[in-house]
C-alpha cells in the first residue's frame, strides 16, 4: 500500500488513511437528481443493510456530517420525548451520547464503568429491572476512547430479555467486527464512512429496524437530524432532503467495493488483526505497555501508556512521527497519561512496520532507552 503524493499514514481514530481508487472516485460532479448518482445512493445504502444483516428487518438511513451527526440524529429520532434511557459508558463517546440526550431534552441515567473496564453485565439487568421507564439502552461497541471492545451481543442479549431497545454506535466496529441483525438484536446502529469501511469522511448512517422507525414520526427535535422525514423523503423519490455529500457517497461505493474484494467483514478483521499484533508485539519490545490486556484489546486503535523515561516528551515524539510520515494520535483517558495508534484504515503490515522503525529511531534520537511506563 503507498499512499499518493506522500500524504502522511494516519494511524489515528480518522480520518483515517484511504486508497487511491477511493479518492480517484471523487473526480467528477454528479447532481443530486442524476439517477447515476441515485442508483449509486440506493447501491451503497443496500450495501451497508447487508453489512448488518439486516436485509430483511432493518433500512438505512443516512445524514450529512461526521459520525456525531449520524449519533444525534438517530437518538433525537428513535427516543421519544417521554421516554426514557439508560447509556452505558466507558469512554468519551459514550459519555457523548448522554451530553446528546441532554441538549435533545431526553431522561437518562448512567451505568458507567471505568475505561479500561466493560459494562458489568448483571449491572446492566439489575439496573433494567430496578426501573420499569427505561425504554432504551445505547451503547458503544469498540469504545474508541480506549480501545476496548464492549460485550455487544450480551449487552444486546440482556436488553432483549428485559424487553427494552438497543441503541449501538458502532461507529469504530462497523465493517471490521462482527454485527449481525439476526443474532443481536438492536433497534438502530450508528456508523459512518471514514472508519472500518474507509471511505472519505462526510457521511454518517443509521441500520434501523423498519418497524420502529414507522413509530418515530415528530420524535426529533431538529429538522436536518430527522431520520424518520429522512428515510421517508428518501424511499419517496431516492433523493436527499438537502445537499447530498455526492463525492463522498461515490467515493464510498468505491471504498465498498474494495471492501467486498478484500472477502468482507472477515478479510478486513483479518487484516486489522494482523495489523494490532504486529503494532503491539514491536511496541512491547521496545518497553511499551498496553492500557488493556489481550482479550479486551479490540483490533481498531491500541492505547499505549506513556513512558517513564525522564527524555520521553509526547510533543516532540509525535512531530518527530509526524516529520517521519505516520501520524499518532494523544490520549483521551482520565485513568492514565496515554497515546493511541490506530491500526484501520488503508494500512498493512508494510506501513505498521515502517511505523514501529520511525518509533524505534525517534526514541534513539531522543534518547529514550525504554518505552516501559
Ligand atoms: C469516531 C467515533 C464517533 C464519531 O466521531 P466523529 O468525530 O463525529 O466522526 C462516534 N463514536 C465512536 C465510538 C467513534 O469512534
Amino acid at each position: 500500500m503507498t499512499t499518493s503524493d506522500n500524504d502522511p499514514w494516519l494511524l489515528t481514530p480518522g480520518p483515517l488513511t484511504t486508497s487511491a481508487k477511493t479518492k480517484e472516485a471523487m473526480l467528477h460532479d454528479w447532481g443530486s437528481r442524476d439517477a447515476a448518482f441515485i442508483e449509486t445512493n440506493k447501491r451503497v445504502r443496500d450495501r451497508l443493510i447487508a453489512i448488518a444483516g439486516g436485509d430483511r428487518s432493518h433500512v438505512c438511513v443516512p445524514v450529512q456530517g461526521s459520525g456525531t451527526f449520524a449519533v444525534e440524529a438517530t437518538l433525537g429520532t428513535m427516543i421519544a420525548k417521554n421516554e426514557k434511557t439508560l447509556v452505558l459508558v466507558n469512554g468519551a463517546y459514550g459519555q457523548r451520547m448522554a451530553k446528546i440526550l441532554d441538549y435533545a431534552g431526553r431522561a437518562y441515567d448512567t451505568l458507567e464503568t471505568p475505561e479500561d473496564t466493560p459494562p458489568g453485565l448483571d449491572d446492566l439487568d439489575a439496573a433494567l429491572k430496578a426501573d420499569p421507564a427505561l425504554a432504551h439502552v445505547v451503547a458503544v461497541y469498540c469504545e474508541t476512547t480506549s480501545g476496548i471492545l464492549n460485550p455487544i451481543a450480551d449487552i444486546a442479549r440482556i436488553t432483549a430479555d428485559n424487553g427494552r431497545r438497543l441503541i449501538i454506535d458502532a461507529m469504530s466496529a462497523f465493517g471490521a467486527l462482527p454485527i449481525d441483525a439476526a443474532d443481536v438484536p438492536f433497534d438502530a446502529l450508528m456508523a459512518s464512512s471514514n472508519k472500518c469501511l474507509e471511505g472519505v469522511p462526510g457521511l454518517g448512517y443509521a441500520i434501523i429496524r423498519q418497524s420502529a422507525l414507522e413509530g418515530c414520526q415528530g420524535n426529533a427535535h431538529a429538522l436536518s437530524l430527522d431520520l424518520y422525514e429522512q428515510w421517508v423523503a428518501m424511499e419517496n423519490n431516492g433523493q436527499w432532503r438537502f445537499t447530498p455529500p455526492t463525492h463522498v457517497i461515490c467515493a464510498f461505493d468505491a471504498a465498498l467495493d474494495q471492501f467486498e474484494a478484500e472477502g468482507g467483514v472477515e478479510g478486513r478483521h483479518a487484516r486489522y488483526a494482523a495489523n494490532c499484533k504486529i503494532l503491539v508485539d514491536g511496541m512491547r519490545a521496545l518497553g511499551f505497555e498496553t492500557l488493556l490486556p489481550v482479550d479486551l484489546q479490540a483490533p481498531i486503535i491500541v492505547t499505549f501508556k506513556m513512558p517513564a523515561d525522564k527524555a520521553f516528551d509526547f510533543q516532540a515524539f509525535y512531530d518527530a512521527l509526524a516529520g517521519r510520515g505516520y501520524v499518532i494520535y494523544p490520549g483521551k483517558l482520565t485513568v492514565a497519561p496515554s497515546f493511541r495508534i490506530g491500526c484501520i484504515g488503508h494500512l498493512d503490515d508494510t506501513v505498521i512496520n515502517g511505523a514501529l522503525d520511525a518509533i524505534r529511531a525517534t526514541l534513539k534520537d531522543l534518547g529514550v532507552a525504554s518505552g516501559a511506563p
